[in-house]
């Protein structure tokens, strides 16, 4: 059998990442959410191995010395991984996996898995963003000026990912996720459009 394709995707918080992920994966149910490890209390609403699988710092550091994961880094001051149990066995059936998850783990998984496709996805301005992260109204201002001030910093990298999508409409911003999904299984190319002007003004 075919093993599945692996798909990532990274964004800044208040992008619109989960809510464009959740719909693309509604359109392809071929695709498969991988759940992470993370050291990060629940929320509200969480639910252990549904979210994530939510467990202490020494447990994740005996995962990493074990060589559980395939990728993990410290994003806001927790620990989040992606464990080689949450993927392997799906793409063995031949079923794709998306990773919902940072750049500093989407440059580990590009490195151990070359053949996977990564995708950034950009707000269409900073006043956009700074308007998504306080209309979520759960972070505190102390937060959302935080995630505004690493934004940058992860915008930078957005060169080194495979496709960038613009999260201006919505529904188009999906219809290009799912050409992305679309090219990667014909073998057809994958779309080029690196936005360069729009980084330079977002990182600025
Ligand atoms: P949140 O705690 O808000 O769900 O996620 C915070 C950040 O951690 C987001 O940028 C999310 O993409 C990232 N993240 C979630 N799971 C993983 C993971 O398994 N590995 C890495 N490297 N980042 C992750």
């Amino acid at each position: 059998m075919t093993r599945g394709r692996l798909f990532i995707v990274a964004a800044p918080s208040g992008a619109g990442k989960s809510t464009l992920v959740n719909a693309l994966l509604e359109r392809e149910p071929g695709i498969a959410l991988s759940i992470s490890h993370t050291t990060r209390a629940p929320r509200p609403g969480d639910v252990d191995g549904v979210q994530y699988h939510f467990i202490d710092r020494a447990a994740f550091e005996a995962m990493v010395a074990h060589g559980d994961f395939i990728e993990h880094a410290e994003v806001f001051g927790n620990y989040y991984g992606t464990s080689r149990a949450a993927v392997e066995p799906i793409l063995a059936t031949g079923r794709d996996v998306l990773l919902e998850i940072d750049w500093q783990g989407a440059e580990q998984v590009r490195r151990a898995m070359p053949e996977s496709v990564s995708i950034f996805i950009l707000p269409p301005s900073r006043g956009e963003l700074e308007r998504r992260l306080h209309a979520r109204a759960t972070d505190s201002e102390a937060t959302i000026e935080k995630r505004l001030a690493a934004s940058r910093e992860e915008i930078t990298h957005a060169h080194e990912f495979d496709c960038i999508v613009v999260n201006d409409r919505f529904e188009e911003a999906v219809a290009a996720l799912q050409a992305i999904v679309q090219a990667a299984r014909t073998g057809e190319p994958l779309p080029a459009d690196r936005h360069a002007a729009l980084i330079a003004r977002l990182a600025s």
